[in-house]
């Protein structure tokens, strides 16, 4: 080694500063660096190491043998190298040959001296410089000075490259926090899912720096991966026609073997595999597989222009970008479908009069029809994306929304079943609320499995008003009729009684005829007032005990002139029974259309009552002779307004309500009611009530 002029000294200085400056990363520098420090010592050879925990690391050599690079030296060692970083001082060994050297490599290259120089940056140790001569070095301590001067501007220019890589790691790092939240966030606003695609695509493309992207999907038809649209960087006609085996190039490759792979220069079938699709120009590809959970849905691949675009790095960061992009398109695949459906369905959704409103799994508004958009006021677009419950508020019938986790839509989601809400309310984008009916089904998809919900839905206010219009004028028309049809009857009675003057016996006849008119119109009146009343539940029942051969004797009554008329014999069969718990007034009405229906339905013959006690209960018992009804029209005798429709019970005028009034009457004092009967021979109507 010769000594170094001093102009020489800052020429090396300088030189040493400008390789750090060029360099790219560590491992560019070490070696030039230790060039550069050997050609200005003038020494045979040298090495670095670099200081890593308790190690000493070879990261550059020249003049020994390369396999050295794998000698690590232990603190535990110890040694030459050592003593440097343990003394931080520079080490001096002249006689070499008489030290007892740990690398047998260095022992074999047979140097005469060794010079170990700790490299410091301001009191931290970064490693040792080692030159070797076939020379006995003859070291100033100004040589030495220099050298360690050299050694640590050489320790700087590793310390400020170090630097610089931690940071750009750090900008690495967050540029795939900030591709991952692109794609989260793609995730979070989806809707379209063509838009989402494209945009993923075109943000995991940019990230790692390539010019074209594409998913590629499996299909599981005819077992081709394909490219799926849109792409970023590519032609429409482009990916029409890129397809592939499930086995061939880097696409097959990823998606059989479900890894990351990248290809820096193209081998022959995945150049084939691009050119059939007329994609040109690629030098170098990055393929991830898109996986689910175990099922792999196809791959994403990113393409360069240049070669050895992609570095090792990437496919870690690559395979996490598309495993989060294979949860969109295994959501979206759902969209697709009903995107497909909707181009398919779109006329006929548009022409139901019903609201359709589709919502996928997470309860976010996906479809509105236009029906939808005149019933809530909304446009489609203003909904999509946004929670079903919270934008359109279903609640329940007494207005409280429902619960997220306890709608619905959770529990169609959960069991696929159909379900039916009739007075549940939706909010208009006006904030009003409506009463609805909705109908919930789940939506499948081709395997059967439920990926959302399809709420049909019509405003029912109209009908709900309409009902109550209707109840209302029953209700008002009969009260109204009441009063005049009472005062009919009272002057009918005076004047038939001759308070008004004599009466003739034709007028009489004629007047007996409108007392009988007017008797029919009441009974209408207060049947449909009955109705209403019950139907409204406004019917009180007042129970007492009851003297119901009493109330009976009473009754049949009012029926003997008719039965007379008809020569048909009414009679109670006197017995023994005690008192029924029953409402009077209530028992009383059951009683008159019992009675009255076994006289009008009867030609000839009897109408016999006859009571019974059967343990808790009494039996009453209504046995005419009459008409009789067939076992067909028996089952629906106490529905509302049903009447039998023979021949014989054309000339007779009724409403139909009678037995189901009886009936409801009946069954709020605890009674039942029922009836045996033979078409043409008479019927007997049987009804309990509890004996007080
Ligand atoms: P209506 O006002 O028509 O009598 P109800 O509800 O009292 O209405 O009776 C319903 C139908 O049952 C009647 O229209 C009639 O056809 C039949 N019905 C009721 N009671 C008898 C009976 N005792 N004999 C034959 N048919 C009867």
């Amino acid at each position: 080694m010769e000594k170094v002029q001093e102009d020489g000294k800052l020429k090396a200085l300088f030189e040493i500063s400008q390789i750090a400056a060029r360099a790219n990363d560590l491992d560019g520098l070490w070696q030039p660096l230790l060039g550069k420090v050997l050609s200005v010592l003038k020494a045979d050879a040298g090495s670095f190491l670099e200081l890593k925990d308790d190690c000493l690391v070879r990261k550059a050599v020249q003049g020994l043998d390369p396999n050295i690079l794998e000698e690590k030296i232990p603190r535990s060692e110890g040694g030459i190298s050592w003593n440097a970083v343990r003394t931080a001082e520079p080490q001096v060994v002249s006689h070499l040959g008489e030290t007892k050297i740990a690398s047998p490599y260095v022992a074999a290259a047979g140097f005469k001296s060794l010079v170990s120089v700790p490299m410091m940056v301001r009191r931290e140790l970064v490693g040792v410089v080692s030159v070797f001569s076939q020379d006995l070095l003859q070291f100033s301590s100004e040589d030495l000075n220099f050298f360690t001067t050299i050694a640590n501007q050489a320790g700087l220019a590793v310390i400020s490259l170090k630097a610089a890589e931690i940071l750009s790691e750090n900008r690495r790092r967050m540029g795939e926090l900030e591709a991952l939240n692109q794609v989260s966030q793609s995730i979070s606003t989806l809707f379209d899912f063509q838009e989402t695609l494209h945009s993923i695509i075109a943000s995991i493309a940019k990230s790692l720096r390539g010019d074209r992207g594409m998913m590629v999907l499996f299909d599981r038809r005819d077992h081709l991966l394909k490219a799926a649209s849109p792409a970023f960087g590519l032609t429409a006609t482009q990916v029409r026609d890129f397809r592939v085996r499930s086995d061939e190039g880097i696409t097959g490759q990823a998606f059989c073997q479900a890894v990351p792979v990248m290809q820096g220069k193209l081998n022959r079938e995945t150049a084939d595999t691009l050119e059939r699709a007329k994609i040109f120009g690629v030098l170098s590809v990055i393929a991830a597989p898109l996986k689910v959970k175990s099922q792999t849905l196809g791959v994403i691949q990113v393409l360069s222009k240049r070669e050895n675009n992609f570095r090792p790095s990437d496919l870690r960061l690559f395979n996490i970008l598309a495993s989060q992009s294979a949860v969109v398109v295994n959501s979206s695949s759902m969209y697709r479908e009903i995107a497909e459906e909707r181009k398919k369905d779109a006329a006929l959704l548009s022409a139901i009069g019903e609201g359709v409103l589709a919502i996928d799994k997470s309860g976010k508004i996906i479809h509105l029809n236009e029906a939808g958009e005149n019933i809530t006021g909304y446009l489609a677009e203003e909904l999509l994306g946004k929670n079903f419950i919270d934008s359109v508020g279903l609640s329940n019938p007494q207005k409280i929304k429902f619960d997220q986790a306890d709608s619905p839509i959770s529990k169609v989601l959960a069991d696929g079943q159909t379900l039916t809400l009739r007075d549940c309310y939706l909010r208009k984008r006006s904030g009003v609320l409506f009463p609805a009916y909705l109908t919930f089904s789940a939506i499948l998809d081709a395997d059967d499995l439920i990926i959302g919900v399809m709420a049909v839905f019509r405003d029912t206010s109209s009908e709900t008003e309409l009902e109550e219009m209707k109840r209302e004028l029953i209700s008002i028309a009969t009260h109204e009729l009441r009063s005049p049809i009472t005062a009919i009857k009272g002057y009918l009675d005076m004047v038939l009684s001759g308070d008004t003057g004599p009466v003739s016996d034709e007028t009489r006849e004629a007047l007996l005829e409108v007392v009988n008119a007017n008797r029919r119109l009441a009974d209408l009146v207060d049947d449909l007032l009955n109705v209403s009343r019950i139907e409204q539940g406004k019917i009180m029942i007042r129970p007492q005990a009851v003297d119901l051969p009493a109330l009976i004797g009473e009754t049949i009554k009012d029926y003997l002139p008719e039965a007379e008329n008809k020569n048909i014999r009414l009679t109670l069969a006197q017995s023994d029974i005690g008192k029924v718990r029953a409402d009077p007034m209530r028992l009383r009405q059951v009683l008159n259309n019992l009675i009255s229906n076994a006289v009008k339905y009867t030609e000839s013959g009897s109408v016999e009552l006859n009571l019974r006690r059967r343990g808790a209960e009494v039996l009453c018992e209504v046995a005419d002779t009459g008409i009789g009804i067939s076992r067909e029209n028996q089952k629906k005798l106490f529905s509302k307004f049903y009447r039998v429709r023979t021949p014989e019970t054309l000339k007779i005028a009724g409403t139909g309500l009678g037995l189901w009034i009886s009936r409801k009457l009946l069954e709020m004092m605890a009674g039942k009611i029922w009836l045996e009967s033979q078409d043409g021979k008479g019927s007997t109507f049987y009804f309990t009530l509890p004996a007080a």
